[in-house]
């Protein structure tokens, strides 16, 4: 792509005061100097005072000042923890995960025991953990358990800008606790169990902490980044807002003349680009998913062996949520002398985490999002244009230890036209989970519940109608029971919590569980550009002619023989991983598949289920499938396209599909991914005569209308 030269008019940041700029090493000495060194250290008197004066406190401050590290140390060493943990809720997990390690090691203690972080899937923390790192679902989780909170004497809400679902029924939830515990000195041992019935809990984790006596208050920290802060002090009756002074130098920010064709490859061309004609300083992209990061990665590297002689080494470093933790944490190691650091990452990189030796950042102008249509109740993935605050906050990342320069891939005018700011979640989500969990914590009456930014009631009632069809709602619209209690319990999807139960009925649980964990993470095959040939005659060996789902659940059970034969299941770069590499899998996704399988596996048996496999029955599996997912039809037409059932539009087999190419009558499918046309991704085909009989309440009334 063709930039404008330096000297030309560009947009510049704020300016404010110069930071030092001390080679960091990561010594013990060299953390407490870097501790200090933080916009936020001259704060802390100031920051517990206000802490201990107001009940809640918004606290804004620029990506980096330290307030997500520093903040619950403060409040540590100002003894908050003496009644109570300190939670700190952070939207992604990869900013509770890293955040916590280096609290912990900045704290010079193991993480798992002051320190430690609760993420989906993974629980590292302890009885002695008082600063406690969670994602803000799973705290909704806990709320489920203990739905005043006892276990915490300050919530910390982080990234509140962020305002993604869970945040905002959070700040909902959080506000009336805070209220309860004021109004309630001490609550009696019962109220904290609600729905308590030894058969229905099936995590009894913090029960044994409900008999202790507790502190009444809860102090509650809101804490954002600069952008779109607005409106939290507001919804918290006017709560004092604290102003963290952050640093930030300028910014060169420079677009191109035209727009991009391919943004991945203007992405390759600007990192070269950079590499060869730049001052040392690490640079930082902005992708939409694991995917594109895996190919990108790819391709730099065959890429970086043809650089010149004497040229900087360039190392690359990818950074997305399904990465495995230790892999986290590659990327803040410091990049060695005569070296370039290209870190690959996620939104991730906007504002939950700070990488350091960050001097430029290129920035597509891209995310990717889910995004709801209630009306026709249909949710897709899109890649979606930033809004004009997230390109400006992305372009500041570049301008954290020295001045810097951002690319954004897209012209001037492109900029002008995007959005001030994007759009809170909840209002263009599916709101069937967090509904579910709402009913599960006794809050009935959801169209009056206080939401800082309320969903359509179109949406919330479109949701209700849903779990209803789904079964978890009673007609008076209350939870089911057992449905709607095991529903709510799962840490998935309503409708692959739904999934799982019931295959335990037709017998094929085991199977189901592999599924549900195999579409929980993202591209288990790749196919590298040279190799498709070789690629496609790979997964030809676990191919399924019904379709999708039983090819991923194939997989799946193909690797774990491998694991149970060699004995490595946890080891990455030992034998499996060759047996991966042969069979073009990706190792990465499919370990974490097999860990959330093992995961949700353990909810089972405290809801009196229980794991058996149809050893290859498939045609039991299948119409499991369909009874679980009978909302996600699509029919054949005359004129051989399909046709989405629930919602009436047309959508295509994506070409990633087994079933692409072939016309089967009637399918059933995962994902809806809207590109230049809506694909429906992880297909299977089934006989449509089960439908009537395996999903009567929905199609005999959808038949008859
Ligand atoms: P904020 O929450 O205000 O955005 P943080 O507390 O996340 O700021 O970051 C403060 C500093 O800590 C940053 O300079 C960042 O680079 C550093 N930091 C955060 N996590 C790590 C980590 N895992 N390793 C090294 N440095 C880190
Ligand atoms: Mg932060």
């Amino acid at each position: 792509p063709s930039f404008p030269n330096n000297n030309s008019p560009h947009c510049t940041m704020s300016h404010h005061s110069k930071g030092s700029s001390s080679r960091k090493r990561p010594a013990r000495q060299d953390i407490q100097e870097q501790r200090r060194a933080l916009p936020i250290a001259s704060a802390e008197k100031k920051l517990v005072e206000e802490v201990l004066k107001n009940d809640t406190l918004v606290v804004i401050g620029e990506t980096g000042s330290g307030k997500t590290t520093q903040l619950p140390q403060f409040l540590h060493a100002g003894g908050f923890c003496e009644r109570g943990r300190i939670g700190i809720t952070q939207p992604r997990r990869v900013a509770a995960v890293t955040v916590a390690a280096r609290v912990a090691e900045e704290m010079e203690v193991d993480l798992g025991q002051e320190v430690g972080y609760s993420i989906r899937f993974e629980d590292t923390t302890s009885a002695a953990t008082v600063i406690k790192y969670l994602t803000d679902g799973m705290l909704l989780r806990e709320a489920l358990l203990d739905p005043l909170l006892h276990n915490y004497s300050v919530i910390i809400v982080d990234e509140a800008h962020e305002r993604t679902i869970h945040t905002d029924v959070l700040l909902g939830l959080l506000k009336a606790v805070q209220k309860r515990r004021k109004a309630v000195k001490q609550e009696p041992v019962t109220e904290t169990r609600q729905f308590d019935s030894s058969k229905r809990t099936a995590i009894s984790k913090h029960s044994e902490n409900c008999n202790q006596a507790r502190i009444s208050h809860l102090k509650l920290v809101v804490m954002s980044a600069t952008l779109d802060a607005e409106g939290f002090s507001q919804y918290f009756d006017n709560a004092r807002t604290v102003y963290i002074q952050g640093r930030q130098y300028l910014v060169d920010i420079l677009y191109t003349y035209q727009p991009e064709p391919d943004y991945l490859d203007a992405v390759l061309i600007t990192i070269f680009q950079v590499h060869l004609e730049e001052k040392a300083g690490n640079v930082l992209v902005f992708l939409t998913g694991q995917e594109e990061i895996e190919a990108v990665e790819r391709l730099l590297l065959e890429r970086s062996v043809h650089l010149p002689v004497g040229s900087l080494k360039l190392t690359v470093a990818p950074i997305y949520a399904a990465l495995p933790c230790n892999q986290q944490m590659q990327v803040f190691k410091t990049t060695p002398r005569g070296s370039r650091k290209v870190i690959l990452a996620t939104n991730i990189a906007e504002t939950s985490v700070t990488i350091p030796g960050v001097c430029y950042v290129i920035d597509p102008g891209l995310v990717k999002a889910r995004i709801f249509n209630p009306r026709a109740g249909v949710e897709s993935l899109s890649v979606m244009p930033v809004s004009k605050a997230q390109a400006l906050q992305r372009s500041g990342r570049a301008g954290r230890e020295r001045p810097g320069k951002c690319f954004r891939l897209y012209t001037e005018d492109t900029f002008y036209k995007l959005e001030d700011a994007s759009i809170p979640e909840i209002k263009r989500c599916n709101l069937a989970s967090v509904v579910l969990q709402l009913k599960a914590l006794g809050i009935d009456d959801i169209l009056c519940f206080d939401f800082m930014d309320k969903p359509s009631s179109t949406a919330i009632r479109k949701s209700l109608e849903h779990l209803y069809i789904l079964g978890a709602l009673t007609d008076e619209g209350k939870l089911s029971d057992p449905l709607g209690f095991q529903m709510s319990r799962f840490p998935v999807e309503p409708l692959y919590a739904k999934a799982v139960i019931i295959s335990c009925e037709y017998k094929c649980s085991a199977e189901m569980l592999g599924l549900v964990a195999m579409l929980s993470v993202e591209s288990i095959f790749y196919q590298p550009r040279g190799k498709l040939e070789e690629a496609k005659a790979a997964k030809q060996r676990f191919l399924c002619a019904d379709g999708d789902h039983i090819t991923l659940v194939n997989v799946l059970c193909a690797y774990v023989s491998e694991v149970e034969k060699t004995g490595n299941g946890h080891v990455p770069g030992k034998g499996n991983s060759r047996w991966c590499k042969e069979n073009f899998i990706n190792g990465r996704s499919l370990r974490r598949a097999l860990d959330i399988y093992r995961q949700i596996e353990r909810y089972l048996p405290g809801m009196g289920l229980s794991t058996v496999s149809c050893v290859e029955e498939w045609m039991l599996f299948c119409r499991c499938l369909t009874a679980a997912f009978f909302l996600n039809t699509a029919r054949r037409q005359p004129d051989g396209s399909y046709r989405a059932m629930s919602s009436g539009q047309t959508v295509f087999v994506h070409p990633s599909s087994v079933l692409f190419g072939k016309k089967p009558d009637c399918l059933i499918y995962n994902e809806l991914v809207c590109t230049t046309r809506h694909y429906i991704r992880n297909v299977t085909r089934i006989d449509s005569a089960w439908l009537p009989e395996l999903a009567s309440q929905y199609f005999v009334t959808k038949l008859a209308a």
